[in-house]
């Protein structure tokens, strides 16, 4: 779920916001001063961004920046996303192994010795 940053426009008072649906973001206001005028501040978008998050925006024929390979996070990302396009449950195993990749890669190379 996505917690948004903003900086209101009116008072400068930043502030953060949960939003559920997108459809919720013009009901953003300032909870100082109520101000409409509130600029959200993406840098931080990403930071919060979930698994479901990453999967949405994951585009696999996109070029990637080193930053997302640098990003353990976005390991078994192409898989996932495959596998869901194609109705494959990869099942508890995989999703046990990609945590394994994502926090003690060497422990899978070890495994697979
Ligand atoms: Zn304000």
């Amino acid at each position: 779920m996505p917690i948004y940053e903003y900086e209101c426009m009116s008072c400068r008072a930043a502030f953060q916001r949960l939003v559920m649906k997108k459809e919720e973001e013009p009901d953003v206001r300032c909870p100082k001063c109520g101000s409409e005028e509130i600029k959200r501040l993406i840098s931080r978008v990403h930071h919060h961004a979930s698994e479901e998050d990453r999967l949405a925006a994951y585009d696999p024929k996109a070029a990637k920046e080193d930053r997302f390979f640098r990003d353990s996070r976005n390991i078994g990302l192409a898989a996932k996303k495959r596998a869901r396009e194609m109705g494959v449950d990869l099942g508890q195993g995989f999703e046990e192994k990609l945590e394994k990749l994502r926090t003690d890669p060497g422990s899978v190379i070890r495994d697979s010795e």
